[in-house]
């Protein structure tokens, strides 16, 4: 499977409208971040992807979506769901399922309560089916599983991706690792994507844990109420396992540079090798085969 990081941005955007500090006027493509999304295609051409900011019609067009199978939501926050509108021209064909907690979907029917009416006159909807969602869900060979998070006081959802099934529930722990080089599928093939989280319950834990790719989401250096640290985010993912590991919804605080000399420092003091960690940019694209 291929996935796209449409956008590693926290809330407001980089550059922050209005804000002239260095990394907001930086010229690295890489400091400019759109609010955060994930894009997942299968190898079978499974198409989902996870929030739907403000930018999703930028990112959707940068990311050549021309079809989509279903959209996971994290949480309602107006930088995870605000462009959900802009799948209309995605669902003229086949209505297409969103997928979230209870709350998530509560709020969402309120912010978009227009689309559930029959009041609108003209101007188009896009055509979707809210659908809660409490237990792993299957969209083709893709299986994504929703991991209960803190975001401050919120109850809100990250992802686990496994292709052709693997790497969910017993099934992935009850597997000998082959012998020889070769991986075990659940490794090579197991994303997470985990965003605004302040807390991992110890439930969730096990969700999380030996994922080739590890996306999360760590905003800036110093302290936030309802979001991981850049230490915080990383000895997180330590504790889990990940192997390869991307920051994201970072905030102006940093430029890219600076955030990937902080990693190398993370990694070179706590002595870890064989670990590639790193923050993410909008439009890195990952290949787990
Ligand atoms: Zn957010
Ligand atoms: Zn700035
Ligand atoms: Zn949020």
């Amino acid at each position: 499977m291929k996935l796209i990081v449409m956008g590693s941005g926290t809330s407001h955007g980089i550059p922050v409208i209005g804000c002239d500090c260095p990394v907001c006027r930086s010229s690295d493509i890489r400091d400019k971040r759109t609010r955060a999304a994930l894009y997942i295609q299968g190898d079978a051409g499974e198409r989902v992807v996870i929030d739907t900011g403000p930018e999703f019609r930028l990112q959707a067009l940068s990311a050549g979506i021309t079809r989509l199978d279903a959209v996971l939501l994290t949480h309602a926050h107006a930088d995870h769901i605000h462009g959900l509108d802009d799948i209309r021209a995605l669902s003229w064909e086949h209505p297409i399922p969103v997928y979230a907690n209870r709350a998530t979907i509560a709020e969402m029917r309120e912010r978009f309560a227009y689309i559930f009416k029959e009041t609108q006159r003209g101007g188009g909807k896009p055509r979707i089916i809210p659908t809660e969602v409490t237990a792993p869900l299957t969209i083709g060979s893709l299986t994504f599983t929703p991991i209960p998070v803190k975001h401050g006081v919120l109850d809100i959802l990250g992802w686990r991706i496994a292709e052709n099934g693997a790497g969910e529930g017993a099934n992935a722990h009850s597997k000998a690792a082959p012998s020889g080089n070769a991986k075990p599928e659940t490794e090579t093939r197991t994303a997470v994507y985990l965003t605004d989280t302040s807390l991992i319950p110890p439930s969730s834990l096990n969700l999380i844990r030996r994922a080739e790719v590890f996306i999360i989401g760590a905003i800036r250096d110093r302290p936030h109420e309802t979001h991981f640290t850049f230490a915080q985010a990383l000895a997180t993912a330590i504790e889990v396992g990940a192997r390869r590991v991307y920051l994201t919804h970072i905030s102006h605080e940093h430029s890219h540079r600076e955030i990937e000399a902080y990693c190398r420092g993370f990694l070179t003091d706590q002595e870890l090798n064989g670990i590639s960690v790193g923050p993410s940019w909008d439009g890195l694209e990952l290949n787990l085969r």
